[in-house]
Formats: C-alpha cells, structure tokens, sequence
C-alpha cells in the first residue's frame, strides 16, 4: 500500500472509469434551481427533492415568486422535504438578498453564495462546483466514510476531512470527486457490508476485506 499522496490519483482514475455517470442526483434546470434543490436536500434524499421540485418549479420559476406567496403558502408546497418552515425561512431570505444584491441571478462563488441566508458552507460547495467554480471539496456522509476507509484522512469534522482531501485532490478534479466517493459508496462501499471483492481500488485501500 502506498502513500495517500500517490494512491489517490490512480484512485479518482479508476472511479471515474466505474462510476463515468456519477453526477448529481438532483434534477434542475438552471444555476436557481439547483440553489433551490440543494437548500431542500438538508435532512432528505435527493429522490424525495426530485419529487418536489417537480411541481414546485412550475410553480416558482424567478426569485421574486417565492416571495410573491405567504410564508404559509410555500411552506405546504415544500412540506414533504421535511424542516418545512425553517426551510421557507431559508429559501425566502436568500431569495431576497438574490435580488437585492445580485440582481436576481444565483453568484458562482463560494464567498457570495455562504452570505445567502440559510446556505451553509456544504450547500455552498454543492452549488458553487456544479457551476464550474469549485472552491473546495463536499463532504457528506459517503465522502467521509470512503475518505476514512480509503485512509485519505483520519478525521471525523467535515471540515477537517475537507482539509485533508484538498491538500490530496488536484484542483481540477475536486468538484467530481465528491460525486465519485458518493456512487462507489452507493453501489459498491456500503456503510454496513461493503463488496470489496467487486472493487476496483481494492489493491490501493488500506480497509481491503478481499
Ligand atoms: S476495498 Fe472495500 S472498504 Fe475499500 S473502498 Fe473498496 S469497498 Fe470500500
């Protein structure tokens, strides 16, 4: 096993040949609808966003439209996401300042997409690498189990786990490699039971069963 340093380019090559559809599973049309679904997707699956958005988006298509309601209003239309009202709070606030300080577009940056109300760093990751300005690197629950397993980090602080792999991952590949740890967590490094026989970087991890 060698070092982190030089497993890890031959780790995203491999995963990217297995995983060449791994993407966002959030279905959006536009940079607002992605800000939207990924405000939603706290505390929920992206199959159950998905399922909101679908009507929701007909609904509200500019920023001006989710304050164009009562707060009541949009809380039922976003009800099934769960923390239904603190998301409404969220999403009208940011939706405010869009219009109030960027002219009604969602910005790319992470420093003007943390200043939305309710975005959090994660959030703010999220959007900013599926807009091509990836400014570090989204960790979630399959991020940081694979990152531990795969012995990139020893960490359990998202932002610490983050730390580690930005000082590992080239620049270019930090906004798919997220996405590469979370399908491989998917179908093959299941938190409970994971198939290291059917894994291609099985030789390059260090928590190797097979
Ligand atoms: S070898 Fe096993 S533990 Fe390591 S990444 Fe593959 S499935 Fe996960």
């Amino acid at each position: 096993m060698g070092p982190k340093r030089l497993r890890v380019r031959p780790i995203i090559e491999r995963l990217a040949v297995e995983h060449a559809d791994a993407a966002i599973a959030l279905t959006f049309e536009s940079p607002l609808e992605l800000l939207i679904s990924v405000m939603l997707s706290a505390q929920t699956t992206d199959v159950n966003v998905n399922r909101v958005t679908s009507t929701l988006f007909s609904k509200y298509r500019r920023p001006e439209d989710y304050l164009a309601v009562p707060q009541e209003e949009l809380e039922r239309d976003i009800y099934a996401t769960g923390f239904y009202r603190q998301k409404a709070r969220s999403l009208r606030g940011a939706m405010q300042m869009l219009l109030d300080e960027f002219g009604g577009e969602v910005p790319s940056t992470l420093d003007e997409l943390v200043r939305l109300p309710g975005v959090a760093r994660k959030t703010a990751n999220v959007v900013s690498s599926e807009l091509g300005n990836p400014a570090g690197i989204v960790v979630d629950t399959h991020v940081r189990r694979l990152s531990q397993r795969l012995g990139l980090t020893k960490h359990e602080d998202p932002v610490k786990i983050e730390r580690d792999l930005a000082k590992l991952v080239p620049r270019k590949d930090w906004g798919r490699f997220p996405h590469l740890l979370i399908w491989h967590g998917r179908r093959i490094c299941h938190a409970r039971g994971p198939l290291c026989e059917e894994c291609v970087v099985n030789d390059l991890c260090p928590s190797s069963r097979a």
